[in-house]
């Protein structure tokens, strides 16, 4: 039985769905102010591990992820500009920045292998569902306007504090008050459900009317309206970075149990952070690596997904550009070994449970790769089980293994010819234009090896 840590209970838990049929799973997805960097990366890889590992124990998944494009503001606690209206002028700037952000996180995605969601909503095409549910807090007391905003009331929310386990008190001294102080707030740590259009806001670009005026949704907002909209009230799985459990997380559960009148989320998991050696990267601290930055270095974006992989996502992973190559090379290796495998038959039983408990537990992924080298690595088992048993552990994995070892076992027509050619200098004792071939045929990917009964080509990786 698959197992995950709850950060709610601070513990490891059977993972038990509320209906066999469909496991309900959200994930905070990118705020598209600029191009994500490989920090958000991991942690999107992450939910993409989730819900492989549920396909995987045959649980079906609704998978949602949404996209900041409104309210996000420069500090996670309500002050400053909009995230996505710093670098806009007009409502056709901030979409048009929106779109391409999104389009290159929808890439990002693709050349790491990871599906993209079921259903990905933008905020700012459900400002209704939001207004519905601030409303909604409103009617039942646990929320109240100011001439500047629309606040949610945490000191009418006696379990606010359940996923940090932090006091009151201490969260308290921990909120920042608004830039421009708003007299009628009632306490500091109280959050914004509505900024309405005054003040530091009044030029704000994106705007619809609401009850309380004209205005803007909070960040926090969006993802209890959107998740309730396509998961429902109550739901399995919530997914995002550490950074994210407080405020973010801790206002949508919040929002949603107070709205609702019912729990909001069953399993809440946390990804540590990718970090350098001077700390956290992040876009604002501006030491961002862009997944781009990596292919143009020579990498392929699945060694960092391998590189992600090797670390328990529960874990801090300082990332250094040695440590990529490192990947790089174990997946070069890999993807070599494969290669000369005869095709998949069969299945290596022993190694299937091995891999099976490790991703059960807690997904524990850095386990589950050292299951799959002991399988690569065994003399116990043929080829053919080995290659079998390695295709469903990259059902999981996602390292492309079946694309990779399918096109290895095609030699393209110009080698072929090269390498005849080339067989045919050597035989005529023309080292000269059989050097030249040899290294036409390496540039075309492939190595030639010589051999006691002709030649023989493998492709480099
Ligand atoms: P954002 O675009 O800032 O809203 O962040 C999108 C996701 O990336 C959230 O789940 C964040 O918690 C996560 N995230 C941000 N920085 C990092 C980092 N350095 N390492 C891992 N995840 C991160
Ligand atoms: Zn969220």
């Amino acid at each position: 039985m698959l197992k995950l840590y709850n950060s709610r209970s601070r513990q490891i838990e059977d993972f038990k769905p509320i209906r066999p049929d469909l496991v309900g799973f959200y994930s905070c997805g990118p705020t598209v102010y600029n191009y994500i960097h490989i920090g958000n990366l991991r942690s999107f890889l992450l939910a993409d591990l989730v819900r492989r590992a549920l396909k995987f124990n045959s649980l079906p998944v609704k998978f949602v992820m949404n996209i900041t494009d409104v309210g996000h503001l420069t500090s996670d606690s309500d002050t400053g500009d909009d995230k996505l209206e710093k670098n806009a002028r007009t409502l056709a700037d901030v979409q048009m920045l929106a779109k391409k952000y999104t389009d290159a996180f929808l890439s990002d995605l693709t050349a790491l292998n990871i599906d993209p969601p079921d259903v990905l909503p933008r905020a700012s095409e459900h400002v209704p569902e939001q207004i519905e549910m601030v409303r909604t807090l409103i009617d039942k007391g646990f929320a109240y306007e100011s001439d500047e905003a629309v606040y949610f009331d945490v000191a009418k929310f006696p379990d606010y504090n359940q996923l940090t386990g932090q006091k009151l008190d201490d969260m308290m001294l921990g909120a920042r008050q608004e830039v421009v102080k708003d007299p009628r707030k009632k306490n500091p740590i109280d959050f914004v459900l509505w900024f309405k259009a005054v003040g530091r806001y009044q030029n704000h670009i994106q705007r619809w009317d609401s009850p309380w005026g004209v205005g803007f949704p909070g960040w926090h907002i969006e993802c209890s309206a959107m998740s309730r909209k396509y998961l429902g009230n109550h739901f399995d799985i919530h997914a995002g970075g550490i950074d994210l459990k407080f405020p973010h997380h801790t206002n949508e559960i919040a929002q949603s149990e107070a709205a609702n009148g019912e729990p909001f989320v069953n399993v809440w998991l946390h990804g540590e952070h990718l970090s350098l050696p001077e700390g956290k990267m992040s876009k604002s601290e501006g030491n961002s690596i862009t997944l781009a930055t990596l292919i143009d270095k020579g990498f392929s974006p699945l060694a960092f997904r391998y590189l992600a992989l090797t670390a328990h996502y529960r874990a801090k992973l300082n990332f250094t550009w040695d440590g990529l190559q490192a990947a790089q090379n174990a997946l070069n290796n890999l993807y070599s070994i494969i290669s000369d495998f005869t095709a998949p038959a069969g299945q290596a039983e022993k190694f299937e449970q091995a891999f099976l408990a490790a991703i059960n537990s807690d997904l524990g992924p850095p386990q589950a790769l050292a299951v799959m080298w002991d399988l690569v690595k065994t003399d116990e088992v043929s080829d053919a089980a080995k290659l079998a048993s390695l295709f469903k552990f990259d059902e999981v994995l996602g390292l492309k293994l079946k694309d990779v070892w399918t096109a290895s076992q095609v030699i393209p027509e110009v080698v072929i010819n090269l390498a005849s050619e080339r067989e045919t200098a050597r035989r005529a004792k023309d080292y000269v234009r059989s050097d030249e071939l040899r290294r036409a045929i390496e540039s075309n990917g492939y190595f030639l090896e010589d051999s006691a009964d002709g030649f023989r080509l493998k492709k480099k990786f």
